[in-house]
């Protein structure tokens, strides 16, 4: 039976998003949750960006040493031969390519540059590149294909599989579809075309995350793999996108979700440390009804509900909370408290450190690390978490080529 597996894309459509951005440390601590997590795929970084290299390559190098588990890191490029040349330089082995499948985008963008044809033969050649340079995964990416005609997205996905692509990603780029339409649609090019589907939903309308558990049921239904790209907390483009939580939470415990299974092992309990992490990293709350982990997800007040949930919490909750590691979060400190940052000194670096039960070796390791505590505070203009601080201590030769970002 085919399986579903998750595309996390915070790192790429998150961040391009409007007003809101992660630091380059900060992007690693999203990989490092994904891979701790056990999601099968990180869409990490434009690849072909010169602000993205430093990062990248060392995220690659984190990866090779083990610190991001199995989590595939993959990088987004425009379907230019171009942007896949400067990937392959850096090392990146998964990439999606993009070009915009729908009449409205191809007249409307394109200018006459393109047409349909036109398309097919720029996605053809680039795909070709790729596979000719030693990429291992080629996902294409169908910008618009919610709005794309049916026999064209067929044909587009025919030659991408002939070409040598392993995915195709129906993107449903401005959140069109309704779970009935998109189920109906992915079915019909996974029939046709025999190409595993990734399912890249927005939130326009409300549905991305009703929309991705429809199209991958119909990618599963017509025999192939399903990919639902996610990110975290829902943000994105927007009005967002489909957020990780709810869609793991949606293909395990909704209902008829028995033949449709997760086909990577999945460590839940990161769940709400991920959420929490990406709403300070982002300075964006998580809204109180947020599936899973908002303050009120498992709250009860009413005479009945509160009475109900007392006597058996599945009158009134699907899952548990201990599933998602909310028992693990920490209180906030109120007490007194020692923290280290931009401007600290080695006397409170090391009593912080001690409290996560790590010593250096010597004042000279600990002045290094110190030294990129204080490069690290002033590059993500916040203070840095436990985990952050762990990160450091723990990976600096590659903390330090994230930190650096020059033009
Ligand atoms: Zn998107």
């Amino acid at each position: 039976m085919p399986k579903i597996h998750f595309v996390d894309v915070t790192n790429r459509d998150t961040v391009q998003a409007s007003r809101i951005n992660l630091s380059k440390l900060q992007k690693t601590m999203v990989n490092f949750y994904l891979g701790q997590m056990g999601i099968c795929q990180s869409e990490f970084a434009f690849p072909f960006a010169r602000n993205e290299q430093n990062y990248a390559r060392a995220n690659l190098q984190l990866r090779e040493m083990g610190a991001l588990g199995n989590l595939l890191l993959e990088g987004w490029c425009r379907a230019l031969v171009s942007d896949i040349a400067e990937a392959v330089t850096i090392g990146v082995k998964h990439l999606n390519v993009s070009i915009s499948t729908s009449d409205q985008m191809i007249t409307s963008k394109f200018g006459g540059k393109l047409d349909r044809q036109g398309v097919i033969e720029r996605m053809t050649a680039a795909v070709t590149y790729a596979r000719e340079h030693g990429v291992k995964t080629i996902g294409v990416n169908a910008e618009d294909a919610s709005r794309t005609d049916l026999g064209y997205l067929v044909a587009f996905a025919q030659a991408a599989k002939d070409a040598g692509a392993d995915r195709l990603r129906y993107c449903d780029t401005l959140g069109f579809e309704t779970p009935v339409t998109i189920y109906r649609r992915a079915k019909a090019v996974a029939e046709q075309v025999e190409i595993p589907l990734e399912l890249h939903c927005h939130n326009d309308l409300g549905m991305a995350v009703a929309n991705s558990v429809a199209g991958a049921r119909g990618a599963i239904d017509a025999g192939v793999d399903a990919y639902i790209d996610t990110s975290v907390n829902g943000l994105g483009e927007r009005a967002g996108q489909a957020d990780l939580l709810s869609c793991i939470l949606a293909v395990k415990f909704a209902r008829e979700m028995d033949d449709y299974q997760i086909g990577d092992p999945l460590n839940l309990r990161i769940s709400a440390k991920l959420a929490n992490y990406i709403s300070y990293a982002f300075g964006v709350p998580i809204p109180i009804n947020q599936p899973g982990v908002g303050e009120n997800a498992f709250a009860h007040e009413a005479g009945i509900h509160a009475d109900g949930a007392l006597k058996d919490r599945r009158n009134y909750e699907l899952y548990d909370c201990e599933l998602l590691g909310l028992d693990l979060e920490a209180p906030p400190t109120t007490c007194r408290v020692i923290t280290t940052g931009e401007f600290g000194g080695l006397a409170g670096f090391e009593h912080v450190y001690e409290r996560l039960g790590i010593t250096f070796a010597s004042k000279k390791e600990a002045s290094e690390i110190l030294e990129l505590v204080r490069y690290a505070t002033a590059h993500n203009q916040a203070n840095l978490t436990d985990d952050e601080l762990r990160f450091i201590a723990r990976y600096p030769d590659q903390v330090r080529q994230i930190l650096t970002i020059t033009p």
